[in-house]
């Protein structure tokens, strides 16, 4: 597929439009449109039901060492500026990055990527951030050496397609849009984090940060919930909401936004049992992206190695699409599920923690004292049953709602030959969502807007909108409303015709299959109702 279809699909039907675009749009950040905001709505609502709030604590799932209970929390964007000091995101949350002297243009080190080549008695390391990237080194070379494309063997090259950070020195580095070498910086680090100043004051002590992740509002209120509900470990806290990061090259649509949003899960559990439960949480979310209806080819679950892993992990696994905009057999993380230990819960009891020394010990000042001071409150848990302490060690399943959101959108897209009204083939766009995250369920279309038809239709409407989010239809050839369903991913088109005010049926067109059947207007929620949970197992 190719992404420029997507993208102008989603900004003509109303999925997702550049933020403040009559303004040129800001780098990073996204609006979604009347579509997009439902489906992505219906993304979080299912991760919401499934996980939390239509957990049954009371059977044993099946991969799970045992019961466990799941509740929810909705904690603030902006936190006490002591949270990330003692989680580490503020000495550590950083990328690497390198400046242009020439363009002023800003880079992520790791993304740049180039290759040696030799001309005219010049050897330059040529780079780029392009995604076709081959053809763009190419390029740059060609015009750096003033060599035509039809003498470009004049050019040779030496290795393959590397990291800036194979090299030695950047001093014969060509930047990616610099017309001369040596201009990029050494690189330098650039903290993620959005800085705000809280209150009037304005001073640098009333810094606080948006928060780049969900979780360590889960974190700060262990107690709080543990006190408040009668939850026993083993348990999780789910939060769904707003994270920002300032990404130094947002790109790939949604993929990398500066402000997206996530949903995080914290699960506690003791250290005995962590690596089943880990084992349980790995597999349990990848079962829910395939349910969801991405398929199995495009998505993968991949284990990072030893020396990806950070020290307080003893396993982290990613879940990874192949998403069209990334070079062939490249997938990109839709969600990352780790085995932190007690890392968090140590880290804001004790104050911060070092995590390259393993067993975990308190980072200190060189007079001894803990860098940064943790709340000292205790974070242990006591069960009750056993009477043992401990502090729980945390599972925690990490996704992003506008990157599963992106998945599921390219998922959808599928473009089929259909004939038209007068037999001719046509090629037909729809989006193939899965009902469940549909933005619109079923679309309600009168044959023609006279002969009594739009009265039925509009009770139908009526009848179904009180369960469903359903669309009325009346104007122009029902051929194009149909089409533009389609294009919208809406399953079902119920179609009010001649036939429907003699004998009290419909036609229900299904999207996928073209198929119509009729059915009979009383019995038209159940039906739709049926189809809907039916969904999966009919592929
Ligand atoms: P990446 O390596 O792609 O930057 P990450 O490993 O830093 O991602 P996590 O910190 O594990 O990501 O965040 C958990 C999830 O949050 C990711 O799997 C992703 O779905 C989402 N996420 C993280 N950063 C972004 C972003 N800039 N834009 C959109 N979603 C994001």
């Amino acid at each position: 597929m190719e992404m420029e279809k997507l993208v102008s699909l989603c900004r003509r039907r109303g999925f997702l439009f550049q933020s403040s675009e009559i303004y040129g749009g800001l780098n990073g950040f996204w609006d979604y449109g009347p579509l997009g905001v439902e489906l992505k709505r219906n993304v979080k609502s299912a991760w919401w039901h499934d996980m939390i709030s239509g957990h049954d604590e009371l059977t044993q799932q099946p991969g799970a060492p045992s019961t466990y209970e799941m509740v929810g929390i909705d904690s603030a964007i902006i936190m006490h500026p002591h949270v990330w000091k003692c989680s580490g995101h503020y000495d550590l949350f950083h990328d690497m990055m390198v400046d242009c002297r020439q363009t002023n243009k800003r880079y992520r080190f790791d993304q740049v990527r180039g290759r040696w080549a030799e001309a005219k008695g010049q050897k330059v390391f040529v780079s780029t951030v392009a995604e076709n990237e081959q053809q763009e080194i190419e390029r740059q070379a060609q015009k750096l050496f003033k060599i035509r494309a039809k003498n470009a063997d004049q050019i040779s090259w030496d290795g393959a397609i590397t990291t800036l950070d194979q090299l030695d020195d950047l001093s014969q580095v060509l930047g990616p849009d610099a017309s001369e070498p040596g201009t990029l910086t050494e690189p330098r680090e650039f903290n993620l984090m959005f800085k705000t100043i809280v209150g009037a004051m304005g001073t640098d002590e009333d810094a606080a940060f948006l928060r780049p992740e969900t979780a360590q509002g889960i974190f700060v209120n262990f107690k709080n919930v543990l006190d408040s509900t009668r939850v026993r470990v083993p348990f999780g806290v789910g939060q769904i909401g707003k994270s920002f990061r300032n990404e130094i090259t947002p790109r790939n649509f949604t993929f990398r936004s500066r402000e997206f949003e996530q949903m995080e899960i914290e699960f506690f559990c003791h250290p005995e049992t962590s690596r089943d439960w880990y084992e349980f949480w790995r597999d349990r979310r990848m079962k829910w992206y395939t349910d969801l209806g991405l398929a199995s080819d495009r998505l993968r679950l991949r284990d990072h190695d030893q020396e990806e892993l950070s020290h307080y992990s003893t396993g982290t696994a990613d879940i990874e699409y192949a998403f069209p905009f990334l070079p062939e057999g490249e997938f990109g993380e839709l969600e990352g599920i780790a085995h932190r230990g007690d890392f968090d819960l140590r880290s804001h009891m004790e104050g911060k923690l070092d995590p390259t020394s393993c067993p975990l010990e308190v980072e200190t000042t060189e007079d001894g004292k803990p860098l940064y001071k943790g709340s000292g409150r205790d974070l242990t848990y006591r069960d009750d049953i056993s009477g043992e302490r401990f502090t729980p060690h945390v599972i925690e399943p990490s996704s992003g709602a506008d990157r599963a959101n992106l998945a599921f959108l390219c998922e959808a897209f599928t473009e089929d030959e259909v004939p038209d009204d007068k037999g001719k083939m046509q090629t037909r766009t729809l989006m193939r969502f899965h009902p469940r995250i549909a933005p619109i369920k079923a679309a309600v279309l009168p044959l023609v807007k006279k002969n009594g038809m739009p009265e039925v239709a509009k009770e139908i409407y009526q009848a179904l909108k009180k369960q469903f989010s359903v669309f009325y239809d009346e104007k122009g050839a029902v051929g194009r409303r149909y089409r533009r369903q389609d294009e919208a991913g809406t399953p079902f088109c119920i179609t009010v015709d001649g036939q429907s005010l003699d004998d009290q049926t419909v036609t229900v067109r299904d999207r996928d299959s073209l198929e119509q059947s009729r059915v009979k207007i009383n019995d038209i929620v159940e039906e739709i109702a049926d189809r809907i949970s039916s969904y999966s197992s009919r592929e």
